[in-house]
């Protein structure tokens, strides 16, 4: 006797949604043909919305537009208020800044958001629950590219950190996690050794906490925490990073969820929003209609969901589950036993728009209501707090590299520099105090900070050139200087040792 098959139940298409224009910009390598099957599946899906493709990536940059994007991308960026990009290539060698660094900081796009969840056992996971996302701030930390070579050894980058960086997008996080039914935000960074920057990173983070006393706030450390996402990532829900760590952490997270291939990101402005895949532009494989498109089209779902459009977004974002779970794979998630069809890129977008209006069976569904807050989180910043700011030093940098780099040559040499307030104090190499005092194994770059310091209201701004005018007398090479202020009493800078 055959068995009797229930007939497919399809929800239908949303139909009364306004219209609405999207940017859409291809890319490089596989984008072409990844950005036409996830528009197909769009069209399908969304009806009522249009694309304005333009140009970002080689392309653009070979047409001179150093930045990888021309004036049209921005333009119709702008008007639209989204943009879906494919991946694009970053070519070595100097003159081309990445496509999306410059996206995010001409657009403001200050929050990058990365959802990492495993889709076991259809796409195999070394955890097969693990649903976390990473929430990244995006446009300061050392991704300021305030870069300076300042002798012959050392090289330095600036780490930026704002008070209003840190207060959107831990507000973002938890808006974000209240906006998902999601129950904790676990903030990492490296607080215990950069005390200022990511000091004021957590110190926010717990600010902004006590204004959702329903969702749990907890701070790791950077390194524990990468640790814990790669052994035990059930732990976390929702987790806020400053840039660099949310950078790596976010592969991390996505590499362990098996599906580092599928997900889909969203870069969330003030006035702006770019989505796009995780993945790069794959030129191995480009041209080959292999490539999955699920990234981007994961990415498209998130961009949906941002303009509010619930329906369609959950509607592909379902027809994408059960195409999973219905074991029609591209090659790079085929595996004997678990996959039943391997398919091409194009073929891949088919099965899903053909499943739209079907729910997966047993991966769990998407619901209406993960949306992607869309926040204007600038408006509900409090105004900073204007502190009492004092000069009480100097710190000096030399480059200098003679008498064997003995510290206790420079700095007897140091001892007799005095202006007005400012005193000869110490000297560092590297952060380690070499004088007075210090280890004879201590290794001695040609780069010192020499601190001169003084009182608080026995400094003035006039003693500053004062003492460069001192060095430069003394045939001392001044590469760069750092005022020492304390703000209501208390020193922003760092102690001698870092500490
Ligand atoms: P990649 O992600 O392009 O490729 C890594 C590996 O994964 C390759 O073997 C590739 O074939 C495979 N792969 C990637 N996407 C795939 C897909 N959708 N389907 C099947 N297989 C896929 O990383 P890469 O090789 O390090 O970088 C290539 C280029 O992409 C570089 O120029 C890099 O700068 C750029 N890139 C761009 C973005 C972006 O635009 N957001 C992100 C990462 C890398």
């Amino acid at each position: 006797m055959s068995a009797v098959l229930a007939p497919l139940s399809y929800a239908p298409i949303p139909q009364n949604l306004p219209a609405r224009t999207v940017a859409v910009a291809a890319g490089d390598g596989i984008g072409p043909e990844i950005t036409a099957a996830v528009l197909g599946v769009l069209a399908e899906a969304d009806p009522a919305l249009s694309f304005q493709q333009v140009t970002v990536g080689l392309k653009a940059y070979e047409s001179g537009a150093a930045s990888g994007f021309g004036p049209e991308a921005l333009d119709a960026v702008t008007e639209h208020g989204v943009i879906l990009k494919g991946p694009v290539m970053t070519p070595s060698g100097g003159g081309y800044k990445s496509v999306n660094v410059s996206f995010r900081k001409l657009l403001g796009l200050y929050a990058n958001v990365r959802p990492s969840i495993a889709y076991h056992p259809f796409v195999p996971s070394m955890h097969p629950a693990m649903d976390v996302v990473v929430i990244r701030e995006n446009e300061e930390d050392t991704y300021a590219g305030i870069e300076h070579r300042q002798t012959g050894e050392v090289v330095q980058c600036l780490k930026l950190i704002t008070r209003p960086g840190c207060e959107r997008i831990c507000r973002y996080a938890f808006e974000y996690a209240r906006a998902h039914g999601r129950r904790k935000v676990t903030c990492m960074t490296k607080s215990n050794i950069m005390k200022l920057t990511d000091g004021l990173f957590q110190q926010v983070f717990e600010e902004t906490a006590r204004d959702y006393p329903e969702i749990a706030a907890e701070h790791m450390i950077i390194d524990i925490g990468t640790a814990r996402m790669a052994s035990r990532p059930g732990g976390f829900d929702v987790v806020v990073t400053p840039n660099l760590y949310g950078d790596i952490l976010s592969d991390v997270a996505a590499e362990v969820s098996g599906s580092i291939g599928l997900a889909g990101s969203a870069n969330i402005g003030r006035d702006c929003a770019m989505f796009e895949a995780v993945h790069g532009s794959a030129p191995d494989i480009a041209g080959r209609d292999i490539a999955n498109p699920s990234g981007l089209l994961l990415a498209a779902v998130m961009m949906l969901h941002h303009l509010g459009r619930h329906a369609p977004a959950t509607m592909i974002h379902n027809a994408w589950l059960r195409t999973l779970e219905d074991g029609i794979h591209t090659s790079d998630i085929f595996r004997p036993g678990i996959s039943k069809r391997r398919v091409g890129t194009q073929a891949f977008a088919a099965a899903v728009s053909e499943r739209l209006g079907l729910q997966p069976h047993h991966l769990p569904a998407a619901r209406a209501a993960e949306a992607m807050p869309a926040l204007h989180v600038d408006k509900v910043m409090a105004p900073a707090r204007q502190a009492t700011k004092e000069l009480v030093g100097l710190d000096v940098f030399l480059h200098w590299d003679e008498a064997g780099r003995d510290p206790a040559v420079l700095g007897r040499r140091l001892e007799t520099v005095r202006a007005g307030g400012l005193q000869f104090e110490l000297i560092t190499n590297r952060g380690v105090k070499v004088y007075p005092g210090g280890c004879p194994q201590t290794l001695r770059s040609d780069h010192w900070r020499c601190r001169f310091s003084g009182e608080a209201a026995g400094v003035s701004a006039r003693d500053v050139p004062a003492l460069l005018l001192q060095l430069a007398a003394a045939g001392l090479d001044v590469v760069k200087t750092e005022n020492l202020y304390t703000f209501d009493g208390e020193p922003g800078f760092s102690r001698a040792q870092g500490a």
